[in-house]
């Protein structure tokens, strides 16, 4: 074992703890600090395959547990989650890098979803219609959809397998983790603490790997559906891969987070709302904003003047720090690709305003820290205008009409979340009526649909037909199944060979 590291990780299958056998393991730093802290194993195809057939066994007895049962685990699972918040939190950070209470804050969202799912009784009540022909009933049930496998990416480590799992697993499936490789602690402290609740073995399985695993997940035959969220790239192989193996397939992918200010907005809400969705979390959420665009020369001018000292002012340091207002990027290469996009928007001749690059946090030589970034007069056809830069680098582009910034905003090949900074409410709903994009904030600058709404963006923010949590989680993870009855006491009208209407 390298000496370095503090300890070496494992997978969940089965209910318990089972070391690789694999022999391939992969780097998880503590970015504050720069040190790799923890070896976690990257599954070969038969780690992953025992996690599939762990799942495949427990489905027949949890898919047939009545819902207000497997209702229960939730609540307790949620108890749970709650009593071991700090240490949660603790794991998210010390992987991740963002502070403390940022961590707690995406902890509490997952489990509004846990709490949503609470509720799976009602949800999956079916409906029924008396006699649709003479002495004929008809039902629709939701059944679960079988083995489920969610793929997870590593700046929400807990909040986005709780996206899945609750909801998965309380509409009667069994389901196989395979969260990101940077951060994997929090996930598998997750899945004890739904052992603990009592959720029998097998149901909830976390493997931790690479592409061999997630791609023997995608052709195995034995899983039915999958869920992803990471980057476009990965996504739009992962959906095409996935529906070439005949599964459901959900791929909620990168972003370019638009917020535009009109000239009559509350400049200095949007100032402080910029502040937050650009540089909260280092950027590095599928919701930040990255870019603003300025309706006006006189708009850009006056919020870059107020946004200029309250980003040379944020307090950059370790999630140690009670202090630190934002954290590092999650690994050194991650820092390395942000300040490189520094460097392009610079060569493709972009201002910058402010330059994080090179920042430095005393004690934390090695830590992977950059400061906020600010570039004005971004044009539309400049690789940090187009490309989701996942960092504390905010671009403003300027424009002279309203009309401009909703073509920019719908244009662009990303649609994930959008927002508008307006007291004009005809323009905030030309707005909301008319931009490409699958979350619209109206003064609002992370629009995140609370857990029983449901979250997805459009474009290539998202391969597939469901959004991800809310209704639309339930409609994924479970089929329809429609029955039509009729009992011996109907009446008795011969064999028919025509096709009838409803109505007969
Ligand atoms: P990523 O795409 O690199 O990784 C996501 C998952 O895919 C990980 O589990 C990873 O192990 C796996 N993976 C990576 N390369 C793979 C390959 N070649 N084949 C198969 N699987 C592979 O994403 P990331 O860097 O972990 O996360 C950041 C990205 O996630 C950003 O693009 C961000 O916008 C996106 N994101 C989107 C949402 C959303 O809801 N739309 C939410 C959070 C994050």
């Amino acid at each position: 074992m390298d000496t370095r590291v503090k300890q070496t990780l494992h997978h969940y299958i089965g209910g318990k703890k089972v070391q690789s056998d694999g022999g391939r393991f992969g780097d998880v730093y503590n970015p504050a600090t720069g040190e790799v802290t923890t070896l976690v194993p990257l599954a070969s195809a038969d780690e992953t395959r025992a996690a599939i057939a762990s799942a495949a066994a427990a489905l027949p007895a949890w898919s047939a547990t009545p819902p207000a049962k497997r209702a229960q685990v939730m609540f307790k699972f949620r108890e749970l989650v709650y009593a071991n918040m700090d240490e949660i939190a603790q794991l998210v950070s010390a992987e991740h890098g963002k502070t403390i209470e940022d961590a707690k804050g995406s902890i509490q969202r997952g489990v509004e979803v846990v709490e949503f799912a609470c509720g799976i009784p009602q949800l999956l009540k079916g409906d029924y219609s008396e006699g649709v022909a003479s002495g004929v009933d008809m039902y629709n049930v939701r059944q679960p959809v079988g083995v489920c496998a969610g793929i997870t990416p590593f700046n929400f480590p807990a909040m986005v397998p709780m996206w899945m799992f609750p909801v998965a697993i309380a509409c009667g499936n069994t389901f196989i983790l395979k969260p990101s490789e940077k951060d994997p602690s929090c996930p598998l402290r997750l899945a004890e603490l739904m052992t603990e609740a009592g959720l029998p073995d097998g149901v909830l399985n976390v493997v931790n790997g690479d592409k061999e695993s997630v791609d023997t997940l995608l052709t195995d035959p034995r899983v039915d559906a999958i869920s992803f969220v990471g980057s476009t790239q990965i996504g739009e192989y992962i959906y095409q891969t996935g529906c070439a193996n005949n599964k459901r397939v959900q791929a909620l992918c990168g972003a370019k987070n638009h917020m535009v200010v009109m000239p009559d907005a509350d400049l200095d809400q949007a100032v402080d709302a910029t502040m937050g969705a650009a540089y909260g979390s280092a950027g590095e959420r599928c919701m930040a904003i990255s870019v603003v665009v300025a309706v006006g020369d006189e708009t850009a001018d006056q919020l870059i003047e107020k946004l200029t000292p309250k980003i040379k002012g944020l307090k950059v340091g370790s999630y140690t720090d009670a202090s630190t207002e934002m954290g590092p990027l999650v690994t050194p290469a991650h820092c390395e690709k942000v300040h490189g996009y520094v460097d392009k928007g610079v060569a493709e001749g972009a201002e910058l305003v402010i330059d994080g690059r090179g920042h430095s946090v005393a004690g934390h030589e090695n830590g992977a820290f950059i400061g906020g970034c600010l570039f004005d007069k971004v044009k539309p056809s400049m690789s940090i205008y187009t490309d989701e830069i996942f960092g504390p680098v905010l671009c403003v582009v300027r424009v002279d009409t309203y009309d401009e910034a909703e073509k920019l905003v719908t244009e662009h090949e990303y649609g994930n979340g959008a927002a508008i900074f307006t007291r004009d409410g005809d323009c905030a709903r030309a707005f909301t009526t008319n931009v490409q994009i699958g979350m619209v904030g109206v003064n609002v600058p992370i629009p995140v649909p609370v857990a029983y709404h449901s979250f997805g963006g459009w474009k290539r923010s998202l391969f597939g037909d469901h959004h991800i949590h809310g209704m639309e989680g339930v409609r994924f993870y479970t089929r329809m199944k429609t029955i039509t009855a009729r009992w011996p006491s109907g009446i008795r009208d011969g064999a028919v060979f025509n096709f009838r209407s409803g109505s007969e």
